[in-house]
């Protein structure tokens, strides 16, 4: 997703985040999104299958195959189901809509990535406001990636996260703790933690089903691994090595318990050269899936 964002576009996006947070008084995390829409005259709505009242106003702008969807805000939930899209941004009217249905912890991301559109200058000729959505299905990707990539820029107060992990020892607790602070999920704040702490280092981090208990993570295919993330470090140093071979350290070494600390020891992975290096693990189950974060010693 990353690499679908160019180099001066991130810088660009940086900038406006930066702003942003300037025009808040660089405020501590977390930060309250409700302030940013504030500040930047935004307002924000939810929409729902029984609710697609919200939906009138942006369906007599849109049409499908030609025709004006105003008399019928309930086909906008279908487009919008249809092009898998939880929220949307409408410029002329400074408006923010989210699909209430989704998980309430998804929502901060979504409403993160709808402020970035409507802060990103070159985002409102791709979106809503013109009278048809017809996206290039590529733009849309770009767009997206870059929506995304400001929304963790946002939530995570740009560099400052990385500097706060940097402060923190390298461990499960200290993901936790930072996810308290910052008010982010635990999964984005996992992922963060791993890729920008220190991405020299090699680490990882996977979530996975536990090892021990079928029922706490297996995917619908029975497939063990759900995420495997890896800081610039490790993808250097160990580009032979994927989610399963990562599992396995993570089966070896996990005990029985089924929620809280359930994966901790210290295993070795070759690495390109063929030299054996230790990583220390620290896995955490919140009775959903393990998250496991590994960090070469
Ligand atoms: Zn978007």
């Amino acid at each position: 997703m990353k690499a679908l964002v160019g180099a001066r576009e991130q810088r660009d996006i940086e900038r406006l985040v930066s702003k942003i947070l300037r025009d808040l008084g660089n405020p501590e995390p977390p930060l309250h999104l409700d302030q940013v829409r504030d500040v930047l005259a935004l307002d924000l709505k939810y929409y729902s299958t029984t609710d697609v009242g919200p939906l009138a106003e942006i369906a007599h702008r849109i049409k499908v195959a030609g025709k004006q969807l105003v008399a019928r805000p309930g086909l906008m939930l279908d487009v919008l189901k249809k092009a898998k899209l939880s929220g949307l941004w409408l410029p002329d009217d400074r408006r923010i809509f989210i699909d209430q249905e989704l998980p309430p912890a998804k929502h901060r991301w979504i409403e993160a990535h709808e402020i970035t559109h409507s802060v990103v200058p070159w985002h409102k000729e791709f979106l809503l406001g013109d009278d048809e959505l017809t996206l290039d299905p590529s733009c849309h990707a770009m767009i997206e990636a870059e929506a995304n990539f400001g929304a963790g820029r946002l939530i995570f107060f740009g560099d400052r996260f990385a500097r706060d992990a940097l402060d923190c020892d390298p461990t499960f607790k200290s993901i936790k703790r930072l996810q308290g602070n910052y008010g982010n999920t635990l999964t984005s704040t996992f992922w963060r933690f791993v890729e920008d702490r220190d991405p020299e280092i090699a680490s990882f981090g996977l979530i996975s089903q536990h090892p021990h208990h079928a029922d706490i993570g297996q995917g619908p295919g029975g497939e063990p691994v759900h995420r495997f993330v890896a800081s610039a470090g490790f993808l250097a140093r160990f580009p032979h090595i994927g989610s399963m071979d990562v599992y396995s350290l993570v089966r070896r070494n996990a005990s029985w318990r089924r929620k809280g600390p359930v994966v901790d020891g210290i295993d070795i992975l070759t690495d390109a050269t063929g030299s054996a290096v230790k990583f220390a693990l620290d896995g955490f189950c919140n009775s959903y899936q393990v998250l496991t974060y590994g960090r070469c010693i």
